[in-house]
């Protein structure tokens, strides 16, 4: 099998150590592909290309129209491939090609979005109070950043870092999750092939404590922008402090979705399905914590369990399914052993809880959609990301009790709110700790809206005016038009 390469300085390049990985398919656990395996010698090469890149100036000094058309056309690449990138993405993830399809939809529409954003801010005059003076604030590159991406939304994450990177002039270094690489090399041959000079972005292929902890730690990067779990995070966190590095941190969530009465229930229960079952679970604003109010309880619980059966399970690539597989092994016996801590607790379960035992699905990592009831909040498996199939719900008979089972978290990614009573969703949002909040919808976000968690969910913005601002620095530059001595110092 052919060897699929890193990208360093505009060269495809092997492993320094000559090392490989396989990359497994979670459907059937066949290898799909062969990829270089780097560690920290490639990572060093690549950190001084991005380095030499940005010193010489010549991506930071393009016109910035000019830089926008090169990040506009990696849209259109992304487009014309869609077919190939989604298949890539299903093969790789699990997930059905449906899904991918959206996601390389979204992808190129957070290209173009950041195209656009790319010449458009010349900066700003200030009122300065000084007699005399011209006082400007201008935004420049951040420098050298090192971008590291999860598994779960290979390429719609690594969009939302490269195309703000990339409009704002700075060089980088991305590494994806060494489980799902795939799209991202095949990103890098579309911005080769959109103009992107050599330097500007590089790829390193590996794993996170060889790959992911030299980006962290070495002073010549100039920010980190990471998107993974929590304790990952906050080792990065740790290492990047050597040399003060700016950090963008997308982080895990524990998303809370509560259920009114008064709320339209079929719609409740239809996207309190997608708020969690999509993509098996796998999904940062999963909303994985139901919250309904007691006198529909039962009758909410039952209907989640008839649609709950019904969910189909199999290969992303048969139009019948609607959930494919975890993303590895190692992940399915991460969310069993969440569920056994959940029984343990008291929670009960009332659908799911297992494998499924359809033959035919034995070899993928499958885990059917499971429903816990009795929850406290207390319990772990309440307060903990499993990142799997699995709802909590909880009850609450007044509004204040459920914005406090709804905060009650480390995490404050996202969240939702089901009312027919718009006074009540104003009041609930106000108070809701979460960097995005919906009122009768739930995990729906765009390139123009800001995403990022409060508390442990994260530092910084990405998507948005925001998370281009992520990627730079601002400068004060006052002019004196008539300088004059001050003869303090006589
Ligand atoms: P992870 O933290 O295990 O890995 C993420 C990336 O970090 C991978 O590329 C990995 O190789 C790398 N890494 C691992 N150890 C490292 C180290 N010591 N130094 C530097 N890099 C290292 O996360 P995951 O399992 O790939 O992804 C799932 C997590 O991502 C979940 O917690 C999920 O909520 C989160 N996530 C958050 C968002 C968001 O927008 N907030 C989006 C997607 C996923």
């Amino acid at each position: 099998m052919k060897i699929q390469k890193m990208y360093i300085d505009g060269q495809w390049m092997k492993a320094i150590s000559g090392q490989t990985r396989q990359i497994i398919n979670p459907f059937n656990q066949e290898v799909i592909a062969t990829v270089a395996e780097g560690d920290e010698s490639d990572t060093k090469a690549a950190i001084a290309a991005a380095r030499k890149a940005f010193d010489q100036g010549n991506w930071t000094k393009t016109p910035a129209t000019e830089r926008g058309a090169i990040v506009r056309k990696i849209a259109e690449l992304i487009e014309r491939d869609k077919e190939e990138l989604a298949e890539l993405e299903s093969l790789d993830t699990g997930k059905t090609v449906e899904e991918s399809r959206v996601d390389m939809d979204d992808i190129a529409g957070v290209f173009r979005y950041y195209a656009e954003l790319a010449d458009k801010d010349g900066g700003e005059i200030i009122d300065s109070p000084i007699p005399n003076t011209v006082s400007k604030v201008v935004r420049e590159p951040v420098g050298v950043c090192g971008q590291i991406t999860p598994w779960n939304y290979p390429l719609l994450q690594a969009s939302w870092k490269l195309a703000p990177a990339l409009a704002t002039g700075n060089t980088l270094i991305m590494k994806p999750s060494e489980i799902t690489p795939l799209t991202t090399i095949k990103v890098f041959e579309l911005m080769e092939e959109a103009g992107v000079p050599a330097g500007v972005v590089n790829l390193v292929l590996g794993a996170g404590n060889t790959v992911g902890a030299e980006l962290s730690r070495n002073v010549d990067i100039d920010l980190i922008s990471f998107t993974g779990g929590i304790e990952t995070g906050k080792k990065i966190m740790q290492a990047a402090s050597i040399n003060v590095k700016k950090l963008a941190l997308e982080l895990g969530g524990k998303n809370p979705n509560v259920v009114f009465a008064d709320a339209d229930f079929e719609t409740a229960i239809d996207q309190a399905m997608n708020a969690v079952f999509f993509h098996a679970g796998q999904i940062c604003s999963a909303g994985t914590r139901l919250i309904v109010e007691e006198t529909i309880h039962d009758k909410f619980v039952d209907a989640l369990v008839e649609r709950v059966t019904n969910i189909k399970l199999g290969s992303g690539f048969d139009e019948e399914t609607q959930m494919g597989p975890l993303i590895s092994a190692e992940h399915l016996e991460k969310v069993e052993k969440y569920v056994e801590t959940g029984k343990k607790e008291g929670a009960k379960v009332v659908v799911g809880g297992k494998r499924p035992e359809d033959p035919a699905l034995e070899k993928g990592f499958f885990y059917l959609p499971t429903i816990f009831t009795k929850c406290t909040t207390e319990m772990k498996i309440v307060q903990d990301e499993a990142f799997g199939p699995i709802i909590t719900v909880e009850t609450f008979t007044t509004e204040e009790e459920a914005i406090k089972l709804a905060n009650d978290s480390i995490y404050g990614l996202a969240g939702g709110v089901w009312t027919n009573d718009l006074a009540k969703a104003e009041r609930c949002v106000a108070q809701m700790r979460m960097g995005t909040v919906w009122i009768n919808d739930f995990n729906v976000y765009f390139p123009h809206a800001p995403w990022g968690g409060f508390k442990q969910s994260g530092i910084g913005r990405e998507l948005g005016k925001l998370g281009l601002e992520e990627y730079t620095e601002t400068k004060h530059i006052l002019h004196n038009l008539k300088p004059e001595p001050i003869n303090w110092f006589k």
